[in-house]
């Protein structure tokens, strides 16, 4: 036999898009290519075929419930990748069931295909099918098409499209078991989670994402409280039981984005989108709650658990995740320390909050607001909103009441807190009426009893008021767009003092509001000696009320006796749409919570 060189065979006669073994060249080129991704490949792939066939349309499908077109290439600009069919409606149908490949020179002759919408509407013509096998799986079609009818591709062609369908199978192949590896890599095998290594990578895409779109997320670590006693008492295997069903309820209590990963043995890191550190500890708490309030199911049956937390927010400022971690580490272990089943919120090395720093920023006047809104639940309208004090530290960290006013409270400086909050929403009040805002538009703010005790504070307060009130383009009614949030987190010493105290402020116009009803004893007590106009659902309440019947009989309890004293009711925490129509149905008036809207930073 003479031995065929290349030469020789480019010598012959080329059929279309030059001689076998320059198709030849150009799919082995294209396998070896570097830079490519599997999908970008497999397109490149496609596309060469097309060029080199001379086809107008060239798809890989997948025949599964449905038919999915993952891959297209296209001339004609009519079949777009991802189109999903009805499996009986795909021409290659017939090619999937037999497994077997077709050829046919002209769909128009043909029976079974003359009315079919590719041809009818599109105009193809000229049609080769071929089974591409995936591993063990024959689910994947190569389609060929093209729009002028000629004879039936002759044997070099059907060999090349043969090759090309084998190189495409491979290369799913091998992506898909890529894709697999990868995915079990990344995921914890016992729970299901992301594991730790999965956990390090994708909280470097937080950060960058937090740095790109300025949306930081808040950071929670928990370890399960005594877990070594569950092995110790049950055995390993039930505790595996546990640390799986924990995963799943950890996992049933995020919000759409969240995740929460396994970071260590009976370990769990969560990242929550967009959340203040209150926000995260107050999420954190309500699992707490889950899981004191149910034990978990296992073989051997019904076993209790707490777990402890720390938790920190990740914002803008931020540059390094590893510190944070550590800081959170550090509110664990206090968390421990303090008897466990509790969350701490990790102060960070940089803000080492203390009352000298607070004096400071208080005579820099470094206070600042930040405003969530109050939704009315009928009609859905802004109807109030409630401004919530921050303090800016020297290098621009912005901490949360939370942080500051028990420490506030104790040196006698919340006074002065509230003095600045107040002014600065009269103010907000005063900017928003000159650009036609709404006189019924209320404000809520909270007030301090060491506020209310100080003469002339109050009075200040009084004459801020009335100048605002007079510069009002429109003049105000009797009722004046302030409300003042009271609560009890304070000892009051009498209330008799404190309805005093408040007394020029009602008589102005100021209205009251009850904030966290229901979370302290003399709640009902207050209600009975101040005029309230408001009452505020404790969040607490809201949070539980979807999940536990007997919650939400208080809150619709709370919502009827509420109505029958003439009072205004407010949920706060309201989360979700499904809770906002619970309380909606319940008679409950306002709503408050990140359903509705984050607390915003004044000038932010
Ligand atoms: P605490 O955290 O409250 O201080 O007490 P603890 O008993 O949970 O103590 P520690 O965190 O030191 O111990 C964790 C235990 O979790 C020890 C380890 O045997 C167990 N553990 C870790 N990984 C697994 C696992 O995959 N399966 C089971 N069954 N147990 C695990
Ligand atoms: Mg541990
Ligand atoms: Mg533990």
């Amino acid at each position: 036999m003479v031995p065929v060189n290349e030469s020789d065979q480019r010598a012959s006669p080329a059929s279309q898009g030059g001689s076998h073994v320059d198709r030849l060249n150009a799919l082995w080129k294209l396998s070896v290519q570097g830079g490519l991704s599997d999908p970008e490949r497999i397109r490149a792939m496609l596309a060469m075929a097309a060029e080199v066939l001379d086809m107008d349309l060239v798809v890989l499908g997948e025949f599964g419930e449905n038919y999915t077109a993952h891959y297209v290439s296209d001339r004609l600009g009519l079949f777009p990748e991802g189109t999903v069919l009805m499996v009986e409606t795909v021409l290659c149908h017939a090619v999937f069931l037999a497994r077997e490949a077709s050829h046919i020179a002209d769909l128009r002759e043909h029976p079974l295909y003359a009315n079919h919408a590719l041809v009818n509407k599109l105009g193809l013509r000229t049609y080769s099918g071929i089974p591409v096998a995936v591993g063990d799986e024959a689910r994947w079609v190569l389609a060929f098409f093209r729009t002028r009818s000629e004879s039936p591709p002759d044997a070099v062609d059907i060999a090349y499209m043969d090759l090309i369908a084998d190189w495409l199978g491979n290369a799913l192949h091998q992506s898909a078991q890529k894709d697999l590896l990868q995915r079990i890599a990344l995921t914890d095998l016992l729970t299901g989670l992301p594991n730790r290594r999965a956990a390090e990578e994708r909280l470097q895409k937080e950060k960058a994402r937090t740095q790109r779109d300025g949306l930081g997320f808040a950071l929670a670590l928990v370890d399960l409280d005594h877990f070594k006693t569950v092995n110790d008492r049950y055995g390993h295997a039930v505790g595996d039981e546990v640390l799986k069903a924990v995963a799943r309820r950890f996992e049933s209590g995020l919000r759409e984005g969240d995740w929460v990963a396994r970071w260590g043995g009976e370990e769990f890191l969560f990242v929550l989108h967009g959340s203040t550190v209150d926000e995260a500890a107050g999420i954190m708490e309500r699992l707490a709650g889950q899981a004191r309030a149910t034990p978990v199911q296992t073989s051997v049956g019904a076993i209790s658990l707490s777990f402890s937390a720390g938790v920190a927010a990740f914002g803008t400022n931020d540059s390094e995740i590893l510190p944070m971690l550590e800081d959170i580490d550090t509110a664990l272990y206090r968390a421990k320390a303090e008897g466990r089943d509790q969350v701490q919120v990790a102060v960070p090395a940089h803000v080492q909050w203390n009352s000298a720093l607070l004096r400071q920023a208080l005579a820099e006047k470094r206070i600042r607001q930040a405003s969530q809104v109050i939704v009315d639940l009928q009609s859905g309208q802004a109807v109030a909103d409630e401004a919530l004090a921050r303090i800016q530290t020297a290098t621009g960290d912005i901490v949360e009441a939370k942080d500051f006013v028990d420490m506030a409270e104790g040196l006698g400086l919340m006074a002065e807190i509230d003095r600045q909050v107040i002014r600065d929403v009269m103010q907000r009040c005063v900017n928003r009426m000159d650009q036609g805002g709404a006189t019924d538009f209320a404000h809520f703010v909270n007030v301090s009893p060491q506020f209310l005790a100080r003469r002339d504070l109050v009075e200040e307060m009084l004459a801020n008021a009335m100048g605002y009130c007079q510069t009002c383009s429109v003049m105000l009614g009797p009722v004046k767009p302030i409300v003042l949030e009271l609560t009890e987190r304070q000892r009051i010493v009498s209330l008799a003092k404190l309805r005093a105290d408040l007394q020029p402020f009602i008589d102005f116009g100021f209205r009251l509001a009850l904030d966290d009803f229901g979370s302290g004893y003399s709640s009902y007590l207050y209600l009975a000696h101040l005029p309230v106009s408001f009452l505020k659902i404790e969040g607490w309440l809201v949070s539980n009320m979807r999940q536990d019947r007997k919650v939400a009989g208080i809150v619709e309890s709370l919502a009827s006796f509420a109505r029958k004293e003439g009072v205004l009711t407010v949920a706060e925490h309201v989360e979700d749409a499904e809770t906002a129509r619970m309380l909606a149905d319940m008679g409950v008036d306002y709503g408050q919570g990140w359903h509705f809207g984050r607390p915003q930073l004044a000038g932010s």
